[in-house]
């Protein structure tokens, strides 16, 4: 099947033209959200729920996979939200793709195929590390704050020593008064692709990724989403990176994982 190519558009399986997300552009990565409307998780300063998404959350967005295919896509299931809600709806739907992985803050990582774990910034996540954890997880990403570094430093130890790769995602604010006034000149007003935020400073950026590689006994497991440059996929390339290696040691599809599930669509 012969899908006409749109640049920044693309087909998705309700027929209708839907656009990239812009972080992703360029890149291999391509997103999937399955769920409709806000997500039920609801934290604070969400991008998502606080309308700040480049599309609107209330009509599904499934790209179709006669085009993923023919682009080489990895599709990032459940964007801007948690793959764990509605988790039959969105397992269902990955069984579409041959490359794809799974989103979610925990602690459940049951799925059918690579996860990236997001640890939030607070004491309650070191709760994963049997054997079938490890190998599920493509890498854990940790959401960084200026003020959590203690938190941060022992996340990393967790997972690194058991050979898991940990992405860096700078947290950025809409609101100046999320940052404890200590740390407030520590951040900046910048545009992170399409919003502007309150986004950590260069030098605090340096200083927080050198105490963060410190923390590790294997510093190249420790990597940053984007840098202070650039926020865009194509130019990091980690989730390709991580799925490929991922893929290597896993080579089950998420399809035959899924094989008389009763979920597949
Ligand atoms: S780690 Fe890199 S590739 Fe993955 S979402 Fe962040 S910027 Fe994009």
């Amino acid at each position: 099947m012969n899908i006409p190519y749109r640049p920044r558009q693309y087909l998705t399986i309700g027929g209708f033209w839907a656009p990239e997300n812009p972080k992703v552009l360029g890149s291999r990565i391509t997103v999937c959200r399955p769920q409709p409307g806000p997500c039920p998780l609801g934290c604070k300063e969400c991008y998502f729920n606080d309308g700040r998404y480049y599309e609107e959350v209330d009509v599904a967005h499934i790209p179709h996979p006669e085009w993923v295919r023919q682009e080489e896509k990895i599709v990032r299931m459940n964007d801007g939200n948690d793959s764990a809600v509605n988790k039959h709806l969105v397992t269902g739907v990955a069984t579409l793709y041959d490359d794809v992985f799974f989103n979610t803050s925990g602690p459940d990582i049951n799925f059918p195929g690579p996860v990236v774990l997001t640890e939030l910034a607070r004491d309650n996540a070191l709760w994963l590390m049997d054997k079938r954890a490890v190998q599920r997880l493509m890498f854990v990403r940790v959401l960084v704050c200026a003020w959590e570094m203690p938190h941060v430093d022992r996340v990393i130890r967790h997972y690194t020593d058991n050979g898991i790769p940990v992405v860096l995602t700078f947290m950025r604010y809409h609101q100046i008064a999320s940052i404890p006034m200590h740390y407030q000149l520590q951040y900046t007003r910048k545009k992170h692709v399409s919003n502007e935020y309150w986004d950590i400073s260069r030098k605090a950026w340096d200083v927080c990724v050198a105490r963060a590689k410190h923390a590790s006994h294997d510093p190249d497991l420790v990597q940053t989403c984007g840098t202070p440059d650039s926020s865009a996929c194509y130019q990091c390339g980690n989730c390709v990176r991580y799925y490929e290696d991922w893929r290597e040691k896993y080579p089950v599809r998420v399809a035959e994982n899924m094989k008389g599930s009763g979920y597949e669509v």
